[in-house]
């Protein structure tokens, strides 16, 4: 086996092993979740640095793949989580897409399926993609958690803490160049903050060098269709970075 030779491919392979050696029941080094997590971060950062330096239309080779975080994630059972579930939903789309959706988790007809957002939800979701003259396959659409938590309660701090590495390391094997958050969850995650919804959507922010566009979840706007309409300003925000014209 070639060694690693970037920096990526270093924390890649670093993280594998920790990761390898926690479920063999190792001690004595620090190979928490918290310490994987920290390690997705520095590779995320890795990634996102070398994709800026690429040209837009060649995202450029990663040494993070989806199929090998697939893989590491297996049948999962690193939170209490995996209790309840029926299917574990990993995701779904294009694993090069230039936008990536993040909800919060899955609920039951996600669960039942094994794909994300494929509810009433999810069928809203749909339209709005087809509004932005996109189809599911073009993007890529996942979840802070990969379970559904039981009666659709909001996951746990330890839970999202379980699972959010997976999240990061597929967003680093896409390369998106902007993810889309799908309600407070997604968004105060992976923005690590506690602001609500109502203030953090509407623009982009930075999230160590992912673009993040924060907006209201499609189950949201189910039950206040009047802000549909602010849903539909943040997508032409992200229509107009992906220049896709209106
Ligand atoms: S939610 Fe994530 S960490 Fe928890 S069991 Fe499911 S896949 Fe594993």
């Amino acid at each position: 086996m070639q060694p690693p030779e970037t920096m990526d491919e270093t924390l890649q392979a670093l993280r594998r092993s920790l990761d390898q050696m926690a479920r063999w029941g190792c001690r004595g080094f620090d190979c928490s979740e918290q310490a994987l997590a920290v390690l997705a971060r520095w590779s995320h950062q890795s990634t996102a640095a070398a994709s800026h330096k690429a040209p837009a239309a060649d995202k450029g080779p990663t040494a993070e793949t989806l199929e090998a975080v697939r893989t590491d994630l297996g049948d999962c059972t690193r939170c209490r989580l995996s209790e309840h579930r029926t299917r574990l939903v990993f995701g779904e789309g294009a694993a090069q897409a230039d936008l990536v959706f993040v909800g919060e988790g899955p609920g039951g007809d996600e669960d039942r399926s094994g794909r994300p957002f494929v509810g009433p939800a999810g069928q809203l979701l749909t339209k709005i993609i087809e509004s932005m003259h996109l189809t599911r396959d073009q993007v890529y659409i996942g979840n802070i958690v990969k379970c559904r938590p039981p009666g659709n309660r909001l996951p746990e701090a330890d839970e999202i803490g379980a699972c959010l590495p997976f999240l990061t390391r597929q967003i680093s094997a896409i390369q998106p160049k902007v993810v889309c958050a799908l309600g407070a969850c997604a968004a105060q995650t992976l923005l690590d903050t506690g602001t609500p919804i109502s203030r953090l959507r509407g623009r982009f922010h930075d999230a160590n060098g992912l673009k993040v566009m924060p907006t209201f979840h499609p189950s949201y706007l189910l039950r206040h269709p009047e802000h549909k309409r602010a849903v539909w300003e943040d997508m032409k925000k992200i229509m107009a970075l992906l220049r896709i014209p209106l």
